[in-house]
Order: structure tokens, then C-alpha cells, then sequence
């Protein structure tokens, strides 16, 4: 199993369930996972204002699954937790939709899992037991997912998710300024100018101050300059000091940077985030 944590929801589900689309806001999204053959699992959270009732919004899901699978047999979840919810069954596969109100980040959330033939109940049982509500100590989230681990301070807001096949792209805001996370593949084309290569390349014509650095025990340079352009809406946000921290961890061969753009008298280290590319840390 693979430990997901996105946007404060933390919970498992198998290796090869793998997220096929995302959302970056807090208050309404899903993530989908699929298998190679089709969906298997989607989680969703809608922010409430105070817990709702849960079993009108799943009556509800209920009554629409019911208009669309007139042929299909429905029965009632068995209790699991704090999930409620149901199942139905047609010819090809078997739906649970579970809900549960995350009181902590005051959201209603559910899970609905697809399976094909009849539902595997210790599997199902496990990624709905899983399930929590993360709680980091001064409000940090953890991001745990696409292969990344990494831990933001409470301050900063996750703003987009690029996801590629070998090239993760993450991008944060806060009231201190603007943060980017990237997890590129190594390829040959990179390797053949080093670390210094690899600096020169992400920066392409701005200028900076390049130093060696280290990051978790790997070689790594930290580039120190002004702003790659000089653009209206960066003079006024005033984000005019950029630092970018960049190193390769070679456990998985992946090249890692991060990108702070902040004011030059409010500096942010990249180091504010904290990126586990390799060794074993608990949650
Ligand atoms: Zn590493």
C-alpha cells in the first residue's frame, strides 16, 4: 500500500492505484485514482461550515446511483469507522460510496470505490480505515503523492499541481511569496553538465550567485539572484529576491528544486519546505 496525503487528507490504497487527476483547492475537489484497467477509487471533499447531515447527502447519492443503474442491487455499507454509506452491484462491477464529515478541516468527505466483479472487503476495509484527517503540529501540511513527500508551513497555499510523467511541477503561495517544487527525471541530456549544468539550465539568462550547498547529505548548489523577469506585477508584489536550492538524489535518479520568490527584506530559504527525497521518515 501507498500512504496518499494531499491537501490534509491522508490514507492508503494499493500500489498500482495510481492518481490519474487532481484538484489543488481546499475547498472542493477529488482525486481519481486508476489501475491499469479503469477507475478503482475517487475521494471527495466539499467544505461545509458546520457538520451536515450525512446520511441526507448520502441518500441523495443514493437515489441518483439508483436513476442511473436502474438494474443494479443496492445494500447498506457495513459500519466502518466513521464511514456511512452504500454499495450496489450490476453485472460488471460493485460501487461503495462512503461518507464521513472530517470535523478537524470542517469538510464533508467520501470515498467511492470501484471494483471490478464483487468488492474485496479486506482491501476496501483497509483504505477506509486508513483514512485521517492530518493534523501536523503547527499546522504544516504534508504532501504525499506522485511519487513527492514533501511538507509545507501552515502559511503556504498549494496553488498548482503540474503532473508529468518525469516532471513534477508544484507551486505554493503565502503572504511571504511564491515557492516552486520540481522532481525532473534524470536523462542523459541533463547529467552532462553536473549540478552546475543543471543550475545554469534552470536559470537560463538571469543572473545569480551560485554556491555549494548540501541537502539531506547530497551534493547540492543554491542560487541566490534577482528575479528572472522584470515584469509590473512582481515589482508591486515586490518579490524581488529568487533563491533556488537544487540538488540530484540518486536512490531514484531524480533531479530536485526548490524555488523561493520572495522580498529582499523578508528572505524565504528554500529550505522552509521540507522535500524527503530518499530514506524512510514516519508520518
Ligand atoms: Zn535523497
Amino acid at each position: 500500500m501507498q500512504t496518499v496525503e494531499w491537501l490534509d487528507l491522508c490514507f492508503a490504497a494499493p500500489e498500482q492505484w495510481e492518481i490519474s487527476r487532481h484538484a489543488v483547492s481546499r475547498d472542493k475537489g477529488s482525486l481519481v485514482f486508476v489501475d491499469r484497467r479503469s477507475e478503482r477509487l475517487r475521494v471527495y471533499w466539499t467544505a461545509c461550515g458546520g457538520r451536515p447531515d450525512g446520511q441526507l447527502l448520502l441518500d441523495g447519492c443514493r437515489e441518483r446511483d439508483r436513476q442511473e443503474h436502474p438494474d443494479a442491487r443496492f445494500g447498506q455499507l457495513p459500519p466502518a469507522g466513521e464511514w456511512r454509506g452504500y454499495r450496489w452491484q450490476d453485472a460488471g462491477r460493485s460501487v461503495t460510496r462512503a461518507g464521513l464529515y472530517d470535523q478537524r478541516h470542517d469538510r464533508w468527505v467520501e470515498m467511492v470505490l470501484t471494483w471490478p466483479g464483487s468488492v474485496e472487503v479486506e482491501l476496501e476495509r483497509a483504505v477506509l480505515g486508513s483514512f485521517r484527517s492530518a493534523n501536523l503540529p503547527d499546522g504544516a501540511h504534508r504532501y504525499r503523492a506522485f511519487g513527492i513527500d514533501l511538507t509545507a508551513p501552515a502559511a503556504w497555499v498549494l496553488e498548482h499541481a503540474q503532473v508529468l510523467p518525469a516532471d513534477l511541477t508544484m507551486r505554493f503561495r503565502s503572504p511571504r511569496g511564491r515557492a516552486q517544487v520540481r522532481r525532473v527525471k534524470m536523462v542523459r541530456e541533463l547529467r552532462a553538465g553536473g549540478l552546475d549544468g543543471l543550475v545554469r539550465r534552470e536559470l537560463g539568462t538571469a543572473t545569480a550567485v551560485v554556491e555549494p550547498a548540501t541537502y539531506r547529505g547530497h551534493e547540492a548548489r543554491r542560487a541566490t539572484g534577482r528575479e528572472r523577469a522584470f515584469t509590473w506585477r512582481w515589482v508591486t508584489a515586490g518579490l524581488r529576491r529568487r533563491t533556488q536550492l537544487l540538488w540530484v538524489c540518486p536512490q531514484r535518479d531524480w533531479m530536485y528544486s526548490v524555488a523561493t520568490e520572495s522580498r529582499r527584506r523578508d528572505p524565504v530559504a528554500p529550505e522552509t519546505f521540507t522535500v524527503r527525497c530518499c530514506g524512510t521518515e514516519a508520518a
